[in-house]
């Protein structure tokens, strides 16, 4: 499985950007996580500390569960629940599980979002941003915080709401065919492109 190190989030960001599949910020994320996952699944298999530690924390949240049981194989979620009833971490009254993929993601988030509102200050990245398909409505609302930017803020909600309308033509344009496989590959995407605009990267994996 590849992890890939080192690579700058800057970098990152405009690959993802110049991509235009979906959003740039949940695609850089997914891609952390995946990483996430390939670490944590060889550690938990070959080594006992980690994997006593994830066990007293309870294992992950139920997102971060159902996707480490996708990625991982069998042996390892038997190994990792094994582990878990060992620790006997449920008998506490306030049980309650700390997911660390969770809290590496929002760290991570953190700093993908300050790199995204340095990216904004170019004017020329703007134009640029504009005519892609943008970002999701969960960033949108955590770039809020930045309080103060409102200028560009302003513009970010302005342009994310043209962003959706101009799919307009292209969903009224998909509706006619009787076929879903009729309709071009690329128009297709926009499927997925806008329940990512919508709800988030947890809709990824569609
Ligand atoms: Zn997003
Ligand atoms: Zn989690």
């Amino acid at each position: 499985m590849k992890i890939r190190k080192g690579k700058n989030i800057n970098a990152e960001l405009i690959e993802k950007l110049s991509n235009n599949k979906g959003c740039p910020l949940c695609s850089a994320i997914i891609d952390f996580e995946f990483d996430q996952f390939s670490k944590l699944q060889y550690e938990i298999t070959h080594n006992e500390e980690i994997r006593r530690q994830i066990a007293m924390d309870g294992g992950f949240c139920d997102f971060h569960f159902r996707q480490f049981k996708k990625i991982a194989n069998g042996k390892t979620n038997i190994l990792l629940l094994k582990a878990i009833v060992h620790s006997e971490v449920y008998k506490q009254k306030k049980f309650s599980i700390k997911c660390r993929i969770c809290e590496s993601i929002n760290e991570y988030e953190e700093k993908l979002l300050r790199t995204f509102m340095d990216y904004l200050f170019d004017n020329k990245a703007r134009m640029n941003f504009q005519m892609s398909n943008g970002i999701c409505f969960v960033h949108l609302n955590l770039l809020n915080k930045f309080k103060d930017f409102n200028e560009i803020l302003e513009w970010l909600h302005k342009v994310h709401v043209e962003q959706i309308k101009k799919m307009q033509t292209d969903f009224d344009d998909m509706s006619q065919y009787k076929s879903f496989y009729e309709i071009a590959p690329e128009k297709r995407m926009l499927i997925n492109i806008l329940i990512e605009k919508l709800a988030g990267r947890k809709t990824g994996g569609l």
